[in-house]
């Protein structure tokens, strides 16, 4: 405002201020006349800052400045009042000081306002100074100034009336009084020159009065020029530090564009995380309800099975009511069950007295007698050779007796007519007629075998001629056919089920096979495999130890066997073994007798007792002899020392058997190999039992006979008190 508004007022009053005041000094200018002394009324003049204004007594109150740089403030023009009273102007500083009005009073407390009030109009104030005076001074401004400035000034006094020249007075000195009241004295007569004279010095009072009034005012437009270029200043210092708010306005501005920038990239970014969150929403609200609806599948299930978990455990406390009380039978049971499990112990060690001596009383050595059927092929025998009278007690009672008749054709009759066949008559044990079944024969020897688990050695024979049935006995039949097995596996399964039930009582038994064949006095392991598989190694009968009475083959195989499946592997192998040795030599295995052999071992731990008993199971070489009326071929000599050493070795077990019966010190087990290796099963605390098998074909009598004498001879024999192999 105040530049666009009073630039050129602002200039004068800038020039004006110059030439009144010419030295920048402070305290130093130039007198105008009429103006009242400096020293009296000195001048402060602020500094650059222009904030401090000096309380100057003869300053006038109207102009007001303050060194704020507040621009909000709207300026206030100063109105023009000209003429100002002249009365007012002269009034002293403290009369001044209370004549002001409320208002401007109110002004001067305004921090950075600065307020001009003037009465008179600017420039026409400068009209009122003497023209000489006037010109002076504007010749000194243009100098200083330029000459717009003195333009201005000049402009300014060209529109003035020129003032006559008056003399200058000196204040006080007037003689001519003021006009009471004003009243303009009407027109002096031209010869009234007195009274002119008197009216041109009361002119000239009046214009000394304004000249002063001038002054004053001149005094007060050059202290506004001060305080506007103070405030110029500060506003032009305002103005530096707004532009430096301004550019940091600007960069933070351009900051915050930046910021708005990444955040709309933020803001399109989060957008589409959003969209994207939203799809994972709706999948999860999806889910949810599928999972709710499983929930509530879930909840009808629990109710169902909490429903079910009361019954539960309604039965439940029921039941351990019942289990209570049958805990308390049970212990009574448990206690009965210990009595009746010592009474059973007892029971059992007494079946097994009884039963030895049933055994006994059979006799330590029993024959049976086993007749074979007539196979296909065969011619049939005529009747009445093989004859099987039933007992006293009738066709019930199990056959004990064979009737073998033979006719002799070199015994004729003197009439020439064939003599009738001799008849003999044989008694056994037991006798089994061609029909009997292999359980048949085995249900006979179940109570003998069962004897090996008691403690007492067991051993088996089976003799005849080769064809009888002996392998048929003890192995079985071909094709693997149940019915038909032999008593190897049926002794080894009834041995396995009953030491299953012993150990109900506390018997622990375990169970180890071998299964050698001696032929031609050489003994070869049936269950041998790999290299050494049919080519029969040499084994030897040696003790187990010094002075142990146990024997054992070397090089022969000792397999523990614990069920049924492990025995037919291996009378399989030996099947096979004997089978290779076969096309070797010449129908060997009828040549050879074949020893299987069970090592039992018992033990009852919390009893302390312990049994041992090996079961023997022997398919001896066959009976036959060669006939003496043979050509001796070198095959045919082969042949006879086989025989030699099957009939030595059979006869030593006769003579065995014999000085076993007739209780002779020397028992000749060392003559063969064979009674070497049953030592221990035979005689003494052993228990034999001898299974004659019979052809029953008319061809085989002659050779059924032998049998039947040789066993006959063996069943009269009556070896000692069996005793059990107990410690
Ligand atoms: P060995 O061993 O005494 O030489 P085998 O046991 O080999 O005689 O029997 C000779 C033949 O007779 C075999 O074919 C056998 O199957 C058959 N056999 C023997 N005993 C019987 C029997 N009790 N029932 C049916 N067939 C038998
Ligand atoms: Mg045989």
């Amino acid at each position: 405002e105040f530049k666009s508004g009073g630039c050129g007022a602002g200039l004068v009053a800038a020039g004006a201020a110059r030439v009144l005041y010419p030295a920048s000094r402070a305290g130093e200018r130039t007198r105008v006349p009429g103006s009242p002394e400096p020293s009296s009324f000195p001048l402060h003049y602020p500094g650059a800052c222009g904030t401090e204004v000096d309380m100057d007594p003869q300053r006038s109150p109207l102009l007001e400045v303050k060194g704020n740089t507040e621009l909000k403030r709207p300026r206030i023009k100063a109105p023009s009042r000209l003429p100002l009273s002249g009365s007012r102007l002269k009034r002293r500083p403290d009369q001044m000081e209370d004549g002001l009005e409320p208002e401007k009073k109110r002004t001067r407390g305004l921090g950075a306002t600065t307020k001009i009030t003037t009465s008179h109009p600017r420039v026409p104030s400068l009209t009122t100074v003497p023209q000489t005076q006037g010109q002076t001074t504007a010749q000194k401004v243009s100098k200083k100034t330029g000459p717009r400035c003195s333009t201005a000034i000049a402009t300014g006094l060209k529109n003035q009336k020129p003032v006559p020249a008056v003399p200058v007075q000196k204040p006080g000195t007037s003689a001519v009084p003021p006009m009471a009241g004003g009243k303009k004295p009407s027109k002096r007569p031209a010869w009234d020159l007195k009274g002119q004279l008197c009216d041109l010095n009361a002119e000239l009072k009046r214009c000394r009065e304004r000249t002063q009034t001038l002054d004053q005012e001149n005094q007060q437009l050059q202290d506004q020029l001060r305080d506007a270029q103070q405030q110029a200043k500060a506003l032009g210092t305002e103005r530096r530090t707004l532009e430096g708010h301004l550019a940091k306005v600007q960069a933070q501005a351009e900051q915050g564009q930046q910021e708005l920038k990444n955040l709309r990239a933020c803001v399109l970014e989060l957008e589409e995380r959003l969209s994207t969150q939203e799809g994972l929403v709706q999948e999860l609200q999806k889910k949810q309800v599928e999972l709710q609806e499983e929930r509530r599948g879930l909840m009808s299930q629990l109710e169902e099975k909490e429903r079910r978990l009361q019954t539960s455990e309604a039965a439940l406390s029921s039941s351990r009511a019942e289990v209570a009380s049958l805990w308390q039978g049970t212990a009574a049971q448990a206690a009965l069950l210990a009595e009746r499990e010592e009474r059973l112990h007892g029971l059992e060690m007494e079946r097994r007295r009884l039963h030895n001596q049933l055994q006994e009383l059979k006799g330590n050595i029993r024959v049976f007698c086993r007749v074979r059927p007539v196979l296909p092929g065969e011619p049939t025998p005529p009747p009445g050779l093989l004859l099987f009278p039933s007992g006293p007690g009738g066709p019930s009672d199990p056959p004990t007796r064979l009737s073998l008749s033979r006719s002799d054709e070199r015994r004729a009759t003197l009439s020439g007519a064939p003599a009738p066949p001799t008849r003999h008559d044989f008694s056994f044990d037991r006798v089994f007629p061609p029909g009997s079944g292999q359980d048949e024969v085995f249900e006979e020897i179940a109570m003998l075998v069962q004897s090996a688990l008691d403690g007492y050695p067991v051993c088996i024979f089976a003799y005849g001629q080769t064809g009888s049935g002996k392998t048929f006995t003890m192995e079985g039949g071909p094709g693997g056919d149940p019915q038909l097995e032999g008593l190897i596996p049926r002794a080894l399964r009834h041995l396995f089920s009953v030491a299953q039930e012993l150990s109900g009582q506390g018997w622990t038994y375990s169970f180890v096979a071998s299964y050698v064949e001696i032929y031609n006095e050489t003994v070869r392991d049936l269950l041998a495999t790999g290299t050494r598989k049919g080519q029969g190694g040499e084994c030897e009968i040696r003790r187990a130890g010094p002075g142990s009475e146990e024997l054992t083959v070397t090089n022969a195989r000792y397999v523990p066997v614990s069920c049924e499946k492990e025995v037919e592997a291996l009378l399989h192998l030996a099947h096979q073994n004997r089978a290779v040795a076969r096309t070797a030599q010449n129908e060997r295995s009828s040549r050879s007798h074949s020893v299987f052999q069970l090592q039992i071992s018992g033990q009852h731990s919390s009893r302390g007792l312990q049994c041992g008993a090996s079961l023997s199971l022997v398919d001896l070489a066959g009976s036959e002899r060669l006939d003496p009326g043979l050509a001796l071929g070198p095959g045919e000599r082969e042949r006879l020392r086989e025989t030699q050493a099957i009939n030595s070795s059979l006869s030593t077990l006769g003579l065995v058997i014999m000085a076993l019966s007739n209780k002779e010190s020397h028992v000749p087990y060392r003559n063969s190999k064979l009674t070497y290796l049953l030592q221990n099963s035979l005689g003494g605390s052993a228990k034999m039992l001898m299974f004659v098998n019979i052809s029953p074909l008319e061809e085989n009598v002659s050779e059924s006979l032998n049998s039947l004498r040789f066993a006959s001879k063996v069943n009269q024999c009556v070896i000692g008190t069996a005793q059990a192999n107990r410690k």
